[in-house]
């Protein structure tokens, strides 16, 4: 069958992205000149050895990476220019832990629903649907942190499912995962492939897991495609050949007269634990394998045997570039052997084989040219009108998979549509609104169980400062000497929160990943900016109010309390954050990260007009204290005790919300939504 344009869900065509390596002029092609669709419906198997360029191609597919070159279509979305678009009809699940590591498994599913732009009702209903499915109704309460690693994992399987997707890309999904629910996974996989026409992109290095699963395989090598088509397809292209895994009775290895007689019929490979063999041949060798097997070699000799069709792994090792050509796959491990994922030794065994490899060759557009010497047919990889037809798969795939329509119209038609961006004005700020709302409740609920050491620390700092800081010297309690003390103690206090913590934290969901969660979902930066600034506040407003009170108690201090503090406090809080906000995102560096917060709180709060007078600075200091948001903060604070609301108490106001504004903007810009 031709198959249209209409019909894929993805497109790419010359995608090509680069990276500098490292100190020299030369770079690396991650992905170099990759042409080639994906039907809706199908399961797409992506397999490569480690620096193949897999992660490089699925995160420019999900818009988390930009291209050096080349085109990518979803759903007839440009997915370099329209990223959101395709977010919004994707469900990721990268090799990473996700955030939401600190909610209960229910919320963690029913946030990411909204994030992912669903309606409450509908929300609510998949939320319990997959706990069902997922059979998580023991685990739904606790906080997804404290499970296993493999429930973990079935937890961010399900968040990647919600709001049915049309998309899904799945980065090893069953990493972790007991044979049993590996066969949920894939049952899960299969049914949502087969009855909604959700297309999936599987990277994996589990091949023989994947064979089952998978449509059609693309293999990756050096960031080209070098094999492309049907698990039939591709394993047709070694051949008509059989292997025969043998294992001798108490790991006694051939004799060899018994080596020279297999030898003779086809090549013969030691496996990796003693007394194993594998031997691949001619399909027409069958009769003389068998007779070797049970007349030469006795059935007391071996222990167990298997003959089968070369496999997925078979083509897999000939095409991953690290084999010699002629090279085979490893026999299995031996009867009990477990084969599925790691045990089947991939990329790295050293093996034997009779076919040549497809040489590397990324997929031309439009039809495919003559097999290149050597290269087998199937092997070719196929594009827009050449993609083999599923049917091949199809017949390996579970019942269930096959019974349903897989692809076209009546597929797509049948995949709930996930809410599409927001448009115009009022729809924006409203989902802005519900991206904000579930980004502040999921970083709320991950500080429930710091909350009280957090909040003691923020009591206990300033009021510290208020106690040490009076008794200075004869004692400081005139009440000039107070006003500083106790805004320069509250301003600090907001420094380490605001500054200190929210850059850490920043730096922290870089450094494990969990970035791209955030990244792949369809919401803006300035939400989860705004949900990281107002997260702090009822943090740190304790700090910022307990020097008053210190100081009330120990002096009986007259300041003024005014409405102005509803204003002054939680802008000080905002203004500091932001800052912290956007050094977090702009310094890359963890080390560095911490260097520069402790400088900044620590050192330079203390040579600024925060608990100084400025006029007691000399005029570099001075000048150096007005690039400081506290300055500001203080300032206001100390004016605002006095009574003191003119024209400087407004200026200090406007610098703070002009700070608040550009540290926000900063860390807009510098936040990598966009990984490199
Ligand atoms: P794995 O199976 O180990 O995850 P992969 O197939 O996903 O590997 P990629 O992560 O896409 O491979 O990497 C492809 C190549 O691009 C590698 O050589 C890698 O070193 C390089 N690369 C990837 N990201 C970057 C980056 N940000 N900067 C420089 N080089 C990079």
């Amino acid at each position: 069958m031709t198959r249209t344009a209409r019909d894929h869900a993805i497109e790419v065509r010359n995608l090509t992205r680069v990276f500098p390596a490292g100190g020299t002029d030369t770079v690396v092609r991650a992905n170099d000149d990759l042409t080639f669709s994906i039907p809706r419906g199908q399961v797409f198997g992506l397999l490569g050895a480690n620096g193949a360029g897999k992660t490089t191609l699925v995160s420019q597919l999900l818009g988390l990476m930009r291209p050096t070159s080349g085109e990518i279509v979803v759903e007839g979305i440009d997915a370099v220019n329209r990223p959101d678009e395709v977010k919004a009809m994707t469900g990721y699940l990268p090799q990473t832990g996700l955030s939401m590591r600190l909610v209960e498994v229910r919320r963690a599913l029913h946030y990411t629903g909204r994030l992912r732009g669903q309606g409450e009702a509908d929300t609510r209903r998949q939320t319990a649907e997959l706990i069902d499915e997922l059979g998580l109704g023991d685990v739904k309460d606790r906080y997804v942190d404290q499970l296993s690693g493999g429930m973990t994992r079935l937890v961010n399987f399900g968040m990647a499912l919600m709001g049915r997707p049309k998309l899904l890309v799945l980065d090893e999904p069953t990493n972790e995962l007991d044979p049993h629910n590996r066969r949920l996974v894939w049952d899960m996989v299969s049914r949502r492939s087969a009855q909604d026409g959700t297309t999936v992109v599987l990277v994996t290095h589990n091949v023989l897991e994947a064979e089952s699963a998978v449509d059609q395989v693309a293999v990756m090598n050096g960031g080209r495609i070098t094999a492309m088509g049907t698990p039939g397809h591709l394993k047709e292209a070694l051949g008509d050949r059989i292997r025969l895994e043998l294992f001798v009775r108490d790991d006694h290895p051939l004799e060899h007269r018994e080596r020279e007689l297999f030898g003779a019929v086809g090549t013969l490979t030691e496996g990796k634990r003693d007394g194993s063999y594998l031997v691949q041949t001619d399909s027409a060798r069958m009769p003389d394998l068998m007779r070797l097997v049970h007349g030469e070699l006795g059935m007391d000799r071996v222990s167990d045997f298997r003959l089968t069709r070369p496999t997925l792994e078979d083509v897999y090792l000939t095409l991953d570039g690290r084999s010699e050509p002629g090279a085979g796959p490893e026999p299995g491990g031996g009867p009990d052997a477990d084969r599925t994922p790691a045990g089947a030794g991939a990329a790295g065994a050293a093996a034997t084989a009779a076919v040549p490899a497809a040489p590397p060759a990324s997929p031309p557009a439009g039809p495919a040219p003559a097999a290149a010497a050597g290269a087998p047919a199937a092997v070719l990889t196929a594009t827009d009108e050449e993609a083999p037809a599923p049917a091949v798969a199809e017949a390996e795939r579970p019942a269930a998979a096959v019974s349903a329509p897989r692809t076209g119209p009546d597929a797509a038609a049948a995949a709930a549509v996930p809410a599409a961006p927001a448009h115009g004005i009022a729809a924006r700020v409203r989902r802005m609104g519900v991206d904000l709302k579930y980004l502040w409740l999921e970083q709320m609920l991950e500080v429930r169980t710091t909350w009280s050491w957090v909040l003691m620390f923020g009591l206990l700092m300033p009021a510290a400062m208020v106690f040490g800081l009076t008794r200075i010297g004869n004692g400081l309690s005139d009440e000039q000497s107070l006003l500083f003390i106790v805004s320069g103690a509250a301003i600090f206090s907001v420094a380490n929160e605001g500054i200190g913590t929210l850059a850490q934290r920043i730096g922290v969901l870089r450094q494990d990943g969990m970035m791209v969660y955030y990244a792949s979902l369809p919401i803006s930066r300035i939400s989860f900016l705004a949900a990281m600034v107002f997260s702090r506040l009822l943090l740190i407003l304790p700090g910022l109010i307990t020097p008053m009170i210190t100081a009330k108690l120990m002096y009986d201090t007259d300041f003024v309390i005014s409405p102005a503090l509803l204003i002054v406090l939680p802008l000080s809080c905002m203004a500091l954050s932001a800052i912290g906000l956007a050094i977090g995102t702009l310094v890359r560096s963890m080390d560095l990260l911490l260097v520069i917060v402790n400088l900044m709180i620590f050192v330079l709060l203390l040579v600024a007009p925060v608990l100084i007078p400025i006029e007691s600075l000399p005029v570099p200091l001075q000048v150096f204290g007005y690039l400081l948001p506290p300055t500001y903060a203080a300032e206001s604070l100390r004016l605002a005790l006095m009574g003191d609301f003119g024209t400087t108490f407004l200026l200090n106001i406007a610098a703070l919300s002009a700070m608040t504004a550009v540290g926000l903007a900063g860390a807009n810009r510098w936040l990598r939504w966009r990984t490199a």
